[in-house]
């Protein structure tokens, strides 16, 4: 399935000052190994902030009779091609949904040879820009084409963070892809990567343009509405408003927000089952009160942050954007639900992150239900698209004063005294966190603010799957993603997208 290609070097430890221009790294890669190089591209890059600081580089090297270049600090690379043999195939794959596991899949099952058609209910991101623009400055929300749904998926208006836990080859496979498109090749090799919404916007444009040219068939502003199955559960045709079409395989990558399709896969009787959520609010603080705490901030970037804390429940940071914003996330008229976004160059002064306190499936019945009710009664307390508001102090201390500073959010905020959001249990727990919270980044709770509520940081279901990545119980279904339970952020999605597409070339090589 893998073409492999000649072997690289891979040379440890070079070593750069910080204001030094990174193109004098080919320079000194010749000299060290005192012959001319064909290329090379940085593998890592990492600060050594102590005596005399200074960035030292791992670089890949192609180079001829790379064997004679061998020592402690210059070994051997072997640099797989990871993109599958292309050849005809005859299986026609139906992607529903264009967020990152939709873009993935397609891509690479493009590159094997399939015939692709994606289903994306929401607009191309021009079109989206416009919608979200104006909802973000009049408050007119389009429930088809938003924050959540459209072109790029949920990543689109986000600060588009590249990281995850898992490890997997495929992780070095889809940056290229980014990179072949538009994202600057540094993702590879620094730590906490991210695009950005201006940059991600214009690499998933290229990235479909890429598509549509190779022939993958785009269906923008359809949304699947109905499934046909035979008598075996196999899924024979798709429906959407407009048209009913044939596939064979059906890949289902609709984020965590496509209520309306959920319930008609329930209907539809697609095994599903309940998973644990979390939800929470964001909080924002000035950017200088996080750089503050950093001693190695040579670099003069944006810091980000990680907060755990392991009480009765788990509370942690998530999605932290640092010199970002807070934007009003929802697809759903008289909702409210906050998220996080930041631009390249994440200068706005503000740091923003989710905090989040774990809620088990047993808390609820239907996980869909619960989030929503949460998401409306924010609504009916507001009475408009403004979020939720209140000083961490005034919520350490039962009380509700003038917020000490504006919030980012771009609609405005109302105050409310977060100790009514969560159970008794819940809220002690949350304030044990602020507590360490505060030990680490100390000023963490007398300067900083809440706006919420922030529920859609993780999917309340999962659509069961057997060994072959197919659902449980339908045929020719393959659930990936955030929504089918199976990822959470752009790149483990991005990952489960690949993975699926790997099984079906497996599947029907
Ligand atoms: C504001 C925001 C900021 C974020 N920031 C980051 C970040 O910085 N880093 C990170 O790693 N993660 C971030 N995330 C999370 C990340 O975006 C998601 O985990 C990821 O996009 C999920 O990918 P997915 O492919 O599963 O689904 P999604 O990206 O949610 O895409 C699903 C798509 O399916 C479409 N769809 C749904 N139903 C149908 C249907 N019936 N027919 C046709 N189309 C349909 C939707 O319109 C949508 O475009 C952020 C999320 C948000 C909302």
């Amino acid at each position: 399935m893998i073409k492999s290609i000649r072997d690289m070097l891979l040379i440890n430890e070079i070593k750069l000052p910080l204001n030094e221009d990174e193109g004098k790294l080919k320079e000194i890669i010749e000299h060290k190994l005192k012959c001319r190089i064909r290329s090379f591209e940085i593998h890592k890059k990492s600060l050594d902030a102590r005596k005399d600081p200074h960035f030292v580089y791992s670089v890949i090297v192609d180079v001829d009779h790379e064997n004679r270049y061998l020592s402690k600090n210059v070994i051997r690379y072997k640099k797989e091609d990871l993109s599958p043999v292309h050849k005809k195939r005859d299986k026609i794959c139906a992607v529903i949904g264009y967020g990152p596991s939709g873009i993935f899949s397609a891509y690479r099952l493009m590159e094997a040879g399939f015939k692709v058609i994606v289903f994306e209910k929401g607009k191309r991101i021009k079109e989206r820009e416009k919608d979200v623009g104006r909802f973000f400055s009049e408050g007119i929300l389009d429930p088809s084409s938003n924050v959540q749904f459209g072109e790029g998926g949920a990543g689109t208006f986000s600060d588009a963070k590249l990281t995850t836990r898992i490890k997997d080859q495929y992780i070095e496979y889809i940056l290229d892809i980014l990179i072949r498109h538009g994202a600057k090749p540094s993702i590879k090799y620094e730590n906490h990567a991210h695009i950005g919404t201006d940059e991600i916007r214009k690499v998933i444009k290229n990235i479909t343009d890429h598509l549509i040219s190779k022939g993958v068939e785009f269906h923008f502003e359809e949304e699947i509405k109905d499934l046909e199955l035979d008598s075996n559960r196999k899924i024979k045709r798709l429906r959407t408003a407009q048209n009913t079409y044939e596939c064979d395989l059906v890949l289902l990558g609709i984020g965590h927000s496509a209520y309306s399709t959920i319930e008609m896969l329930k209907e539809k009787g697609v095994y599903i089952e309940k998973k644990d959520i979390a939800i929470g609010f964001r909080v924002e603080h000035p950017q200088s009160l996080i750089d503050e705490r950093q001693t190695d901030n040579l670099i003069r970037e944006a810091n980000e942050y990680f907060l755990r804390y392991k009480g009765d429940k788990g509370v942690y940071s998530f999605c932290m954007c640092p010199g970002g914003m807070v934007i009003p996330a929802m697809s759903e008229e008289r909702t409210i639900v906050t998220n996080g976004m930041s631009y390249a160059s994440r200068d706005s002064g503000i740091a923003n992150s989710a905090i989040l306190i774990q809620v088990f499936k047993e808390e609820f019945d239907d996980g869909y239900e619960y989030l929503h009710k949460i998401e409306e009664a924010a609504y009916s307390y507001s009475n408009t698209y403004k979020a939720l508001a209140q000083n961490i102090k005034d919520f350490m201390n039962n009380e509700l004063h003038e917020l000490i500073f504006e919030s980012s959010y771009p609609l405005g905020t109302i105050l409310y005294d977060f100790n009514r959001f969560f159970n008794k249990d819940d809220l002690r727990i949350m304030k044990e966190a602020f507590l360490d919270f505060d030990r680490k980044i100390p000023g963490f709770i007398d300067k900083g603010i809440i706006v919420g509520p922030e529920t859609r940081s993780s999917c309340p279901i999962r659509i069961r799957r057997n060994e072959e990545l197919v659902s449980i119980n339908t045929e020719n279904l393959y659930p990936m993603g955030e929504g089918a339970g199976y990822g959470g952020g752009i790149m483990s999605c991005a990952l489960d997208g690949i993975r699926i597409a790997n099984q079906i070339i497996k599947t029907y090589e």
